[in-house]
């Protein structure tokens, strides 16, 4: 009888989901704050997943953190004090760093159990990055920190589980409004914020959540294989008019003088990402 194969099934949507088949559980445990697992698959390398929902797989997570990094980075152009909320496995830290104007990477993350088993499991995710001296890492609420911290960014990221669990707060009105008074002037915030297709209202609510407080508030898109259901948005909040419309010869010029290596990023898509399908489109309107 063939043995049974282990299998991992996501519970983010009703009545359907996407399956991967395990090969070895690496470690499973409830954190001071979610269920965390990370489990070796069959066919996405390593994968962790927080309450049931998959987080980021070693197959495709250059998609998601070139995008989330390096859209918003080569946008503004001279960022020294980066923010990020969440990313506990790492790689959007390890994106940032790679940007040599960035001077100060400061990264609150709620659950450090997260941070050390990603270290121990997922160690090509954050590469190294936890130890650069660039890197200040503190463990927090995310929206306890932008609602009292005195320091100012020219770039913040959120990079969040979905509104689900510890992560709903970072969906909310009052941690917009943290955002603004931790951003200097000119300066961008982008946040993780779900597929499209299937989070359609996540969409919409993040739009009307955050433009009180920002004159500019638009969406890009990133096609990562297991944020299943289409193209993945990403929220772009900022004052700066300009910085979502570079001309392609300047974004390629920033992109070649960083020297900086990718997968999937680059100056086409980047500004290929701000066009918006049809159906988002007509939703934000
Ligand atoms: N790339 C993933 C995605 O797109 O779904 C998310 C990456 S990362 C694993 C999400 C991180 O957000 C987790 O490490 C989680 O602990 C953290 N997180 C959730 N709620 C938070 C909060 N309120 N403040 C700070 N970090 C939070």
């Amino acid at each position: 009888m063939a043995e049974q194969q282990l299998q991992f099934q996501e519970k983010l949507h009703d009545g359907w989901a996407q399956t991967f088949g395990i090969k070895n559980v690496l470690f499973e445990n409830k954190t001071e704050h979610q269920h965390l697992i990370i489990f070796e698959s069959v066919s996405f390398g390593r994968v962790m997943a927080l309450d049931g929902i998959i987080q980021t797989t070693e197959r495709d997570e250059f998609i998601y953190h070139e995008m989330l990094a390096h859209v918003p980075l080569f946008a503004h152009g001279q960022a020294k004090d980066v923010l990020i909320i969440g990313g506990g496995d790492g790689g959007l830290l390890r994106e940032v760093l790679k940007h040599e104007s960035v001077s100060n990477a400061t990264q609150v993350e709620i659950d450090q159990a997260v941070i050390d088993m990603c270290v121990e499991y997922l160690p090509n995710h954050s590469a190294g990055a936890y130890n650069n001296p660039r890197a200040n890492i503190v463990i927090d609420d995310g929206i306890k920190y932008v609602q009292n911290c005195d320091k100012q960014f020219d770039v913040i990221l959120s990079d969040s589980t979905d509104p689900i669990g510890p992560g709903e707060v970072l969906f909310t009105s009052p941690f917009y409004e943290g955002i603004k008074r931790c951003l200097k002037p000119g300066g961008i915030f982008a946040a993780q914020n779900g597929v499209g297709f299937m989070q359609q209202d996540e969409v919409t609510t993040t739009k009307s959540r955050l433009s009180p407080y920002f004159s500019d508030c638009h969406f890009y898109t990133a096609a990562v294989p297991t944020y299943v259901g289409g193209v993945m948005t990403f929220a772009w909040a900022s004052d700066n008019h300009t910085a979502r419309e570079l001309p392609i010869a300047e974004l390629e010029a920033r992109y070649r003088s960083s020297g900086i290596k990718t997968r999937y990023y680059n100056p086409g898509v980047h500004n290929g990402s701000f066009a918006l399908p049809q159906y988002i489109a007509d939703s934000l309107n």
